[in-house]
């Protein structure tokens, strides 16, 4: 990890700047590449993350590797990988707004730190965030978008292909051959 990456890191697994803070095992902060050209951002930590203090390790983490591999040919060492909301909200409810807002500058500086080519937001609250706005992904998604001079392109969470909703799955291999197409420029 990067020495200024590093000590965001430290300020997070120290962080309770949010209500999240009381029932997590540990915060999740974020993997991969500092170098990476792809950010992924999803919600925030399911139990296997909280258990593991890795994103996207559970059911949908494997179907995103699949996808990244499949549609991108990268394996998830090369992305850089973190949540919204780095603590696991309790019974996997939705993050509340406030706890979104508590955590966004770290999420923030991790973006200005990574400078991606690419941002890949999966789901309404990492979209949402960074869009600033109330609109859905289905509505959302299939445009490019910029973020702080960063590319970002919305797409769909694994969990909602995992729920097996017709075309979501088609349209999320769509976005991630469009993030390597903009990749590979
Ligand atoms: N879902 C998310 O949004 N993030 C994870 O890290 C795991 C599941
Ligand atoms: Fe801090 Fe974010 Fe965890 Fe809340 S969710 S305690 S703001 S690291």
């Amino acid at each position: 990890m990067s020495k200024t990456l590093n000590l965001v890191s430290k300020e997070v697994s120290e962080c309770t700047k949010c209500s999240l803070a009381a029932d997590r095992k540990q915060p999740v902060f974020g993997t991969g590449s500092v170098n990476a050209d792809l950010m992924l951002i999803g919600e925030g930590p399911g139990a296997e993350e909280d258990r593991l203090g890795v994103p996207f390790v559970g059911r949908s983490g494997k179907l995103l590797d699949t996808l990244l591999l499949e549609e991108m040919n990268i394996d998830r060492s090369l992305c850089y990988i973190s949540n919204v909301v780095k603590c696991r909200p309790p019974e996997n409810r939705d993050p509340k707004a406030e706890e979104v807002e508590a955590c966004s500058p770290y999420l923030k500086k991790q973006l200005e730190i990574i400078e991606p080519k690419v941002i890949v937001t999966l789901g309404n609250f990492a979209t949402r965030l960074l869009l600033d706005t109330k609109i859905g992904i289905t509505e959302l998604r299939g445009k490019l978008y910029q973020y702080l001079g960063f590319t970002l392109i919305p797409t769909f969470h694994p969990a909602a292909a995992l729920r097996g909703r017709a075309g979501v799955i088609e349209n999320m291999r769509a976005d991630l051959r469009k993030a390597k197409e903009i990749i590979n420029g």
